[in-house]
Parts: C-alpha cells; structure tokens; sequence
C-alpha cells in the first residue's frame, strides 16, 4: 500500500486535533502532533521538557531544529510506515523543508488548511478543556468539561495553560507570521486544499474525505 502523508494547518482551535484523531482512525495513519509530544516531555519533566516548559507556557515557538528531530526520530519508527498525520507540524517554512527531505522519496501527499475566523477561534478555544491522560478534547458544552473528569478513562479534565486569552492571542500573531506563508509553499507546489472549519465536526470531516478522495483518484 502506498505510503500516506497528510498535514493539517490551521490555527489553534480550528479543529486539527479532533479531525486527526478522526482521520487517523480512518486511514490508520500515525498522528504525530508536535505540541502533544512537547506536553508528553514537559509532564514527565525530562530533559527536553525543562528545556521546552517555558517557552510552551508563554505561547513562543520551539526551535525548529529541536522540532525537526523530534519529528525525524518519530517518523523512523515502524509504526509510520504506512504513512502518518502532522498535526501542528511543519509551524514555518524551514520546517516544511525539513518535513520534505525526512518523508524522501515519499514526500507529503496533502496539505489541508482548516480555515477559522479569528472571533471563533478565541471563543472556541477559550472554553476548550483537555483530559490530562488520554488528550481527549472537550467543548464548552461536553459534560466531561463542566465536571472535570475525562467520560473515558477518568482522568483528570483542565485547560491547557496556553489557553489563557493572552497566550491565545500570542498564538494567532505567531499563526499569521510563521504558518500563512506555509499555506502560499504547499499552494506553489500543488498539495493545497482549503476546508472551512465552521461547520458541524461530521461536515468538516467529509470535505477533509472528499479532498482525500480527489487526491487519490487520478
Ligand atoms: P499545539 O498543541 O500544536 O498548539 O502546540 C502547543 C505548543 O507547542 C505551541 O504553542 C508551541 O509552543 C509548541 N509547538 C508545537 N508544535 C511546534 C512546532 N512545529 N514548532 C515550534 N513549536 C511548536
């Protein structure tokens, strides 16, 4: 079977970890989501997360090259062969460069960009509460967020630090200097499709299939 490698763009909040827990299932693609294997480092307070603590806190970017070679390090893993799902990864251009050579031969199959407006994007993010253990998102909405504990293996349900209206707001400018330049690389080089993220998750869903699809088929 051919190897499958997608990224999702967008800016916090517009669905990209949801989608790709979805997509994953689907595909059975291994997610690789940067921003959770930094928060997986920063929990076990290992080396690499004492380094990245503080920079996560505040909202600021990891270093692409310690990015990369996590990334690189994932990907050589058994489990990626089959193809996997970046999610918050490639953030700049040198990233994108590094994701190019690390997939060699195979290269990214599809870039998808989830587009939200910035108002939904704050209000969305700042009731989004996450499970400490399993990563499972909550919305405002969901019972799990308003008591606390995860409805699937009871852990403990909070809101990311980088969630605070500061931080989130930190994180759009970061988004509007450092990825849309992205969108214009993966535009030039043909692998770009732009889905609107404003929709029920069922409909995001199937224009992110759709998109697949008019991938695929030749
Ligand atoms: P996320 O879960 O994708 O929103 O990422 C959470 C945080 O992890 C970001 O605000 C950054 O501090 C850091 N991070 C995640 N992915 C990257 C990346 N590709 N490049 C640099 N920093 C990243």
């Amino acid at each position: 079977m051919a190897q499958m490698n997608l990224v999702l763009l967008g800016k916090q909040g517009a669905g990209k970890g949801t989608q790709s827990q979805r997509l994953c299932a689907t595909h059975f693609l291994v997610h690789i989501s940067t921003g959770d294997i930094l928060r997986a480092a920063v929990a076990a307070d290992s080396a690499l997360g004492r380094r990245v603590a503080e920079v996560l806190d505040a909202g600021g970017l990891v270093s692409d090259d310690l990015v990369n070679e996590l990334v690189r390090e994932r990907v050589a893993r058994p489990d990626a062969a089959h193809g996997a799902l970046f999610d918050g990864f490639p953030r700049t251009i040198p990233q994108a460069q590094a994701l190019d050579e690390i997939l060699a031969p195979h290269g990214v199959s599809l870039v998808i960009n989830l587009d939200l407006p910035d108002e939904l994007v704050l209000a969305r993010l700042s009731s989004r509460r996450v499970c400490q253990e399993c990563g499972k998102i909550y919305g405002e909405a969901d019972v799990s967020a308003i008591s606390g504990t995860c409805e699937i293996c009871g852990g403990d349900v909070v809101q990311r630090s980088d969630d605070q209206p500061e931080a989130i707001t930190r994180r759009l400018e970061m988004f509007r200097r450092d990825t849309v330049p992205l969108i214009d690389y993966y535009h030039q080089r043909g692998l770009l499709v732009t889905v609107d993220g404003d929709g029920t998750l069922d409909d995001v869903t199937a224009a992110i299939e759709a998109a697949i699809d008019r991938r695929s088929t030749p």
